[in-house]
């Protein structure tokens, strides 16, 4: 198979912070993906509804990626009423580009806890993971050795087969979170650094996080 890869980067976005762009730019630049999916969840699963509309998240990725050509922002979770479970959403696109791989992309922090993802061997069925590492995760941790142990594989066989290889990288350090952004933008404005001047300005405007 030699079809273009699908990436697809989920999240809560809650907010979208540089940490977010840092890994979609990395995974560009060394998955020859011609563009990534950003796509904002609209009821996580594995977490409380987050106190920032679906529509305020994804408003704040189109802000962010507004500079970014191969980033695009991908709403199919957005409009449906049910937990955003990442299975539904790769069937959904696997239905709309039956000829492309998919490969879905996670920090390692997720990795850890993959295996309580609902379905989570389904998702390997129907898309690659590519990893990125996360400071304060290790490999060694929670579900990822096993699942390194198992599903480990290397780039090429991210397009040479259609599903089920993880791919993880040795990318650099991006240390923003959206916890911690969450909890510190009150009251510390040098967190703002963590975000784009758009993001924070729509922040400021909407007042959101206690801005
Ligand atoms: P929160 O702190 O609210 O959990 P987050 O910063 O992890 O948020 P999410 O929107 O939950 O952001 O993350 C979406 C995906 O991006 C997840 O798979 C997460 O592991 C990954 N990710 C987020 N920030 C980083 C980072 N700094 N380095 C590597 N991966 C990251």
């Amino acid at each position: 198979m030699t079809n273009t890869l699908i990436g697809i980067f989920g999240g809560t976005f809650d907010p979208i912070h540089k940490g977010h762009l840092a890994c979609a730019r990395y995974v560009l630049e060394h998955c020859q993906l011609n563009s990534v999916r950003l796509m904002p969840c609209h009821l996580p699963p594995h977490r409380a509804t987050p106190g920032v509309s679906s529509a305020e998240r994804a408003k704040m990725v189109q802000l962010a990626i507004a500079g970014e050509p191969k980033m695009q922002l991908e709403s199919l979770e957005l409009n449906r009423q049910a937990p955003s479970y990442t299975v539904d959403s790769l069937l959904t696109l696997k239905q709309q580009h039956p000829r492309q791989p998919l490969a879905f992309i996670i920090g390692m922090d997720s990795l850890q806890y993959f295996k309580k993802w609902h379905r989570w061997q389904d998702i390997l069925q129907l898309a690659h993971l590519i990893v990125c590492r996360r400071p304060g995760y290790s490999a060694e941790q929670g579900d990822a050795p096993a699942l390194l142990k198992e599903y480990s594989g290397n780039l090429q066989q991210l397009t040479t087969q259609e599903a089920g290889v993880i791919l993880l990288l040795n990318n650099p350090d991006f240390a923003e979170s959206a916890t911690f952004v969450r909890q510190q933008l009150p009251l510390n404005t040098e967190i703002q650094a963590m975000l784009t001047p758009a993001v924070m300005q729509y922040i400021r405007q909407q007042r959101l996080y206690g801005c």
